[in-house]
């Protein structure tokens, strides 16, 4: 299954891709964990990169492709992947299409959602080295202005989550509403069933009240 798991900052992307790809036997592809990676080796690539994640910037769209489109050529995503952190822009998600072409394209997109409060709150507590309030605010800026036209973009493929509570919690509405309106099956479950066009999620209700996104 052809995964992308959206949300702010601080949500939860990271713990809860590990375990939904673990669910579904499909490797979790972390845009920021690939860059911070390359960064610490020093490849050519992540010095490249290293400013903008430093600053909190997106990276450009030339070296963040490129790094995507060598990552899903090898061979762990035949069955599938689960993106995290990307497309991150409309000028993404196109050429992404563009690339991978309808049978390699998104069957369906995750929207993890928390009050920013709690966001906030998460993002201090975990204090990666881009979790200073500065740099906070900025990518959750980011977010903000370039995560609606995504989630315009990708509407009926759109799954919303509420992203509150205790990790297993979150997990099992992850893979509830996975199954019931993408047709995914978790490992041991049975065979994967491959999605048509039929079956996408074509109108979403809101699972529950969306926070409103205001960050000073
Ligand atoms: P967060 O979502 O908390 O900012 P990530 O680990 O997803 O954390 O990303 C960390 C940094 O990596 C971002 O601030 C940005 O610099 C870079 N990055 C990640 N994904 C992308 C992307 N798709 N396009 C450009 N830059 C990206």
């Amino acid at each position: 299954m052809r995964l992308m798991i959206i949300g702010p900052q601080g949500v939860g992307k990271g713990t809860q891709s590990l375990l939904l790809s673990e669910a579904l036997g499909i490797p979790h592809i972390s845009t920021g964990d690939l860059f911070r990676s390359h960064a610490s080796a020093q490849s050519d690539l992540g010095r490249r990169a290293q400013q903008y994640l430093n600053a909190g910037e997106l990276v450009p769209d030339a070296v963040t492709n490129a790094m995507v489109a060598d990552r899903l050529s090898a061979d762990d995503t035949t069955n599938g992947y689960l993106l995290d952190g990307f497309p991150r822009t409309l000028d993404q998600a196109h050429w992404f299409t563009e690339t991978q072409g309808p049978d390699r394209d998104l069957q369906a997109v995750i929207l993890l959602e928390a009050p920013l409060e709690e966001l906030l709150q998460r993002m201090l507590a975990r204090g990666r080295d881009d979790d200073q309030p500065e740099i906070i605010h900025r990518r959750l800026e980011l977010y903000r202005t370039t995560t609606q036209p995504l989630l315009d973009h990708y509407a009926n493929l759109l799954i919303p989550i509420d992203g509150t509570g205790a990790v297993a919690d979150v997990h099992t509405r992850i893979l509830t509403a996975l199954t019931e309106q993408a047709g995914a099956v978790p490992v041991g479950t049975g065979e994967p069933m491959a999605l048509t066009a039929a079956s996408h999620p074509t109108e979403q209700k809101p699972l529950w009240p969306r926070p409103r996104w205001t960050v000073q």
